[in-house]
């Protein structure tokens, strides 16, 4: 085994560097992985032009990442379910295990999480990087490590759908058609919605969002989320729930103001932390505003439905870089130009 474990680190805004680290030693319930494919999300790049999301604050070097697949080089005392060479992809966040959002189920919720890439916890853009065995997911010889690191975003829409109770025959409308909001319009055609619209402001999302099987693109052009929702349904007609994956405001009020009475709007996307809702269209229509963190114990339904081929995610990658070359591949998804849906990255040493 290399002794070199090339890792991608943040040490503050605007400063990425490519440095070599430790290989670490798996403890007991835990495994070495020799990492495969990492995507980048847009919370890693909010880290590095911004050096913090909210309350999570980046003080210390951290190692970006936290869409991953990677390949069992090492099990530690008690690993039963993997042995060397299996090919897994990770489950990003560890919960404590003990509080009550764990003991209840809800263990995406949990204080404690230890989750990859949010401060101080290093991610796993590197070459070798330890987790916990139990939130490493074996993948079948048919699905990709490309497909295993995709897992993440389409887990987050596996819980959104499930909170928003997506079902046979909803009429289902998607803000924002970023790599959340497609995976959402993926999981709510698998779930059954016969009519899925989706919108954005951007042209090409919204084509990709076509060819993924969207019966209908809206390209946004006011700033007046109502208006928008009226110009939605003018065109969509009824909207059971909506699946906000923007965090605009604005988008966040088309949620609202595009809901059927008595319908629910799900808020996936993550914006500021405040701001100003239609609180009497919430009131006298009965919309269930619900919030969406992450997920929970959504990986293994992400998996089946990518090894059963009701869901794929191929197409949204749309560029691929290696370990080396993860400044260029950070540069590439935070410019507009490069119409880019998911960046990978193949940390794996040919
Ligand atoms: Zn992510
Ligand atoms: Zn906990």
């Amino acid at each position: 085994m290399a002794a070199d474990n090339l890792s991608c680190v943040l040490y503050g805004i605007d400063d990425m560097r490519i440095e070599s680290r430790p290989t670490p030693k798996p403890g007991p319930n835990q495994v070495l992985l020799s990492m495969h494919s990492v995507g980048i999300c847009g919370s890693d790049v909010h880290y590095w032009k911004h050096g913090r999301i909210g309350d999570f604050v980046v003080n210390a070097p951290m190692v970006l990442g936290h869409e991953a697949s990677g390949i069992v080089v090492e099990t530690g005392e008690g690993v039963e379910h993997l042995k060397k060479g299996d090919r897994v992809a990770i489950e990003p966040g560890v919960p404590c295990r003990m509080c009550d959002c764990c003991k209840t189920g809800s263990y995406n919720l949990c204080p404690k999480m230890e989750f990859c890439a949010t401060p101080p916890i290093d991610g796993s853009l590197c070459r070798y990087y330890v987790h916990a065995a139990d939130f490493c997911y074996k993948l079948p010889d048919h699905v990709s490590c490309e497909e295993g690191a995709l897992l993440e975003p389409l887990s987050v829409a596996v819980n959104a759908c499930k909170r928003a109770q997506v079902k046979m025959g909803d009429h289902i409308l998607v803000c924002g058609a970023g790599p959340i909001g497609l995976v959402s319009l993926l999981v709510a055609k698998a779930c059954g919605a016969t009519q899925v619209c989706i919108t954005d402001l951007d042209e090409n999302r919204l084509k990709v969002a076509k060819e993924l099987g969207a019966d209908m693109t809206f390209k946004i052009t006011s700033r007046d989320g109502r208006e928008v929702a009226e110009q939605v349904k003018k065109e969509f007609g009824r909207i059971d729930k909506t699946i906000e994956c923007s965090g605009a405001e604005s988008s966040v009020h088309t949620a609202i103001y595009a809901t059927a009475s008595g319908g629910i709007a799900m808020l996936v996307g993550m914006g500021k932390a405040e701001i100003n809702l239609p609180i009497f269209e919430v009131l006298v229509r009965e919309i269930d505003v619900r919030g969406n963190f992450r997920y929970v114990n959504c990986y293994p339904t992400a998996l089946d439905l990518v090894a059963s081929g009701k869901v794929n995610v191929k197409p949204l990658i749309t560029h691929r870089f290696k370990l080396e070359e993860s400044h260029k591949a950070f540069t590439t998804s935070s410019s507009p130009g490069c119409n880019t849906i998911k960046v990978m990255i193949s940390c794996h040493e040919e």
